[in-house]
Formats: C-alpha cells, structure tokens, sequence
C-alpha cells in the first residue's frame, strides 16, 4: 500500500515524545515537509519506527538526543527512500553488532534489565523491511551513540 513515510514518522515521534520529555531527550526531525512514498503496510512500519525510537530512547541517557533524517539512497539501481536514526547513547561494542539482528538477542542482560524487551524488535524490523525489498543497517560507537538506517524502494 502507498504509504507515506514523514506521516508514519510524525505519528510516532507523536507517540514517543511524552517519554521522551520525562526522560529529558530531544527527538528531532530533521526532514523537510516533503512526502516519501513507499509501497508497505503501514501498521508494520509504523512497529518498525516504534521500535528503533524506543530502542533509542532506552539506551539514550538524558541530555542526548534522537535524530531522525530522510535521504536520497539507491539500491539494485531503484530509488530508495534512506530514513536514518540516530541516537546519541552508550552505543554497542563493534563486537556485538553483528547479532543485533538476531531473535532474542540482547547485548547485555544487565543493562536493560529494567525495563528489558524480549530481544525480537530489531529482527522483526529487519524481516519486514527486507520482506519490501528493503533493507535495515547499523552503526555505532561505544560512548557516542547508535545509528539505524532503513531503506526502502521508493513508489
Ligand atoms: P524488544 O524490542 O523485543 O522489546 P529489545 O529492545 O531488547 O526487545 P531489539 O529491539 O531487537 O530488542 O534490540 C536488540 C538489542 O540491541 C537490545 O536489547 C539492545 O541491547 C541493543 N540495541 C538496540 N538498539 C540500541 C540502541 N539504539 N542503542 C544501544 N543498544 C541498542
Ligand atoms: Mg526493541
């Protein structure tokens, strides 16, 4: 279904930025007021984004910030719609990176104890979007933060 990814964001930064408040961290949209239309269903992106601002905002210490961006990208020569979000939190040892995409994986019991998930979001993220011909990628720094990128095949 065509569905317009600001729309979906905006809901969800909507969503969150209650939380966000309480825990004295900015969520930022830095896109302009343009539209990007993929083909999705929007429920299921929308627990995509849910989930990597949550994500975001749990291991994202006051004072910092979540940054969401869209950009141009291309892949497999078709245009792609890249939206990026970027935290400013402890990060993730480059050694655990590659299994945050695995089912029930979590890279460290004790830290999130709390207020701990089940470890399946960002698999779930990751077989939806690649189920659209997209794909999900992360980066990140010990101490400086955590980037998610998410493209997807524009209409
Ligand atoms: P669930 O999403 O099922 O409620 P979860 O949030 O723990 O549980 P995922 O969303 O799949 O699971 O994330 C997997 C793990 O990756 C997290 O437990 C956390 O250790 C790490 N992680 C995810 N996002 C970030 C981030 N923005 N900064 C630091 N670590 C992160
Ligand atoms: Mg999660």
């Amino acid at each position: 279904r065509p569905t317009d990814l600001v729309t979906l964001i905006d809901q969800m930064i909507d969503r969150l930025n209650p939380l966000a408040v309480e825990q004295q961290v900015a969520l930022v949209r830095t896109t302009a007021q343009q539209t990007w239309t993929v083909n999705v269903d929007p429920h299921r992106m929308a627990q995509v984004f849910y989930n990597l601002l949550s994500n975001a905002l749990r291991y994202t210490p006051s004072g910092g910030s979540i940054t969401i961006g869209i950009a141009h990208g291309e892949q497999a020569q078709s245009d792609c719609a890249v939206v990026s979000i970027a935290d400013t939190g402890m990060g993730i040892p480059p050694e655990k990176l590659p299994y945050v995409f695995d089912r029930f994986y979590r890279v460290e019991e004790a830290r999130s104890r709390h207020n701990g998930g089940m470890g399946l979001g960002l698999a779930i993220a990751k077989e939806f979007v690649e189920a659209n011909e997209g794909s999900i990628s992360v980066q990140s720094t010990v101490g400086r933060g955590t980037t998610f990128n998410v493209s997807l095949p524009l209409t």
